[in-house]
């Protein structure tokens, strides 16, 4: 059999470092499974360039990889600096916060959110710069602006985050921006879609709305990243295919000290019901400069692969630093020696799926799960129709190989995201014997399995999806 691979994904954000055919292959072959177009930055023509590569990239490597649009959102922004230089706010100072439309200095913040007087109060904090300024709110003036003491000084420049975490903003969360995204994505050859700032599960259902009437196919991701999602995620779970701890905004909304104890629940509360989750931002970070990683860097990636995550997400690392195949490299290998050493957690298997209990299907791959372990780890192939079964499988946490076939490119694209889940497309010949033998014959090719080799399949007595009913255990060449 081959030399196994990771079980954990990567996810590579595309940006000026790595928007070239060349580099999209080097990442794909350095472990990449999913590429994120970032909307908060870049055209749709640019975009459309970047499906493009990856889909020839991963073409012309025989590797199936998925795309991830993440939108935008509601994010506050500053406006553009005097001279587009970079300021320093001075601790003790005092600044003017106004929604006018003049360039920012180092005693004026201009942001683009027009009702933010109105919808804050005096004593409020105002985070800049994804929480390197800090700011107290001491007065409301009646032209609209507020007057804000430095608490903690620092750098910014044009278009950097501004975060209002105490509060409750009425900014809608598909702005009008998102809107005229989506109407590209929603035609564009894309898998996931990732939805920013969620507060609330009306906030999911919203975009499920728009997305369902044109591309059922595509699954959301509902991005963790306000307190009030944090507090909320049970109401969220059920409405998403998964989520993204997105650290970033979620260390400046919440605290830096709490990101690592709500990254272990968030991954808890996804696992058990069956969603998938990614954990997201400054996983590597020091490698956009440096082609190492600091220790506590890669003790983060090998945590997050310990806690349980489907996926590990590289932002800046790979859009604009200077290493990003490295970046990448070394993020799998830190996966390949976690994933070795025996301690990632594999005891997720008590999934509290919302209405489906005593679903023949979930109880066929907990039986595979059972007998593939008796039998010491012995490869499980798994036949899905809309994926569902093999979702469900990689939610067993079953840390042998699991092989998916599915007749739908589409399926097999968004499977890339599963843990532990290798698919390939294979068209579902009507007669099992037959369709199980094409299997074999593939991964045979593919030097997965020898003849011999024990392995144990999934499959339904009929091809319609939620038919899987049969666990079957079988030698590699066995007729
Ligand atoms: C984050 O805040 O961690 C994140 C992933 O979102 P974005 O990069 O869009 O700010």
């Amino acid at each position: 059999m081959q030399e196994r691979g990771k079980q954990v994904k990567i996810i590579a954000t595309i940006g000026p470092a790595s928007r070239s055919p060349r580099m999209i292959r080097t990442l794909i072959e350095s472990g990449v499974n999913v590429f994120r177009l970032n909307f908060s930055h870049g055209d749709h023509e640019t975009h459309a360039g970047s499906i493009a590569m990856i889909r020839k990239a991963s073409r012309a490597l025989g590797r199936e990889v998925a795309v991830l649009a993440d939108l935008q959102g509601p994010k506050i922004r500053t406006r553009s600096t005097e001279n587009s230089g970079v300021l320093t706010l001075a601790t003790g100072s005092t600044v003017r916060i106004t929604a006018r439309n003049i360039p920012c200095s180092s005693s004026v913040l201009s942001i683009d959110y027009k009702k933010i007087a109105s919808e804050t109060e005096i004593g409020q904090k105002v985070m800049v710069n994804d929480g390197a300024i800090s700011l107290a709110v001491t007065a409301k003036e009646k032209n609209g602006d507020l007057i804000a003491r430095v608490v903690s000084g620092g750098e910014y420049s044009s278009h950097k985050g501004v975060n209002f975490p105490d509060v409750d903003l009425s900014i809608p969360s598909l702005t009008a921006k998102d809107r005229r995204d989506l109407e590209f994505i929603l035609c564009a050859d894309v898998e996931f879609i990732a939805l920013s700032f969620v507060r609330k599960a009306a906030d999911v259902r919203a975009l499920r709305r728009i997305v369902d009437r044109k591309r059922p196919d595509i699954r959301i991701i509902a991005k963790i990243e306000k307190p009030e999602a944090t507090r909320r995620i049970d109401e969220i779970l059920p409405l998403t295919d998964g989520i993204m701890v997105a650290r970033g905004d979620l260390g400046v909304e919440t605290t830096p000290f709490e990101v690592a104890i709500l990254q272990k629940k968030l991954i808890e509360k996804a696992a058990c019901a069956g969603k998938l989750v990614i954990v997201a931002t400054q996983m590597l970070e020091s490698m956009i400069k440096n082609p190492l990683p600091t220790r506590a860097e890669s003790t983060d990636v090998a945590n997050a692969v310990i806690d349980g995550t489907d996926a590990v997400m590289l932002s800046g690392e790979t859009a604009v630093g200077l290493y990003p195949a490295l970046a990448v490299q070394t993020m799998t290998k830190i996966a390949l020696v976690t994933e070795e050493s025996g301690y990632q957690r594999r005891d997720v298997v008590d999934l509290s799926l919302d209405g489906e209990e005593g679903y023949p299907p979930h109880a066929v791959c907990e039986a595979a799960a059972w007998a593939g372990r008796d039998l010491g780890g012995i490869p499980i192939v798994v036949f899905t129709l809309s994926g569902a079964t093999a979702f469900y499988m990689a939610k067993l946490r079953y840390g042998f190989p699991v092989y998916a076939f599915s007749p739908d490119i589409r399926v097999v694209r968004t499977l890339s995201l599963a843990w532990n889940i290798s698919a390939f497309n294979l068209p579902f010949a009507r007669d099992t014997g037959r369709l199980h033998h094409d299997a074999e014959k593939l991964l045979v090719k593919k030097a997965l399995l020898c003849p011999g080799d024990t392995y144990a399949i999934i499959s339904g007595s009929s091809a319609i999806p939620g038919a899987t009913n049969t666990l079957r255990i079988k030698r590699c060449g066995e007729a």
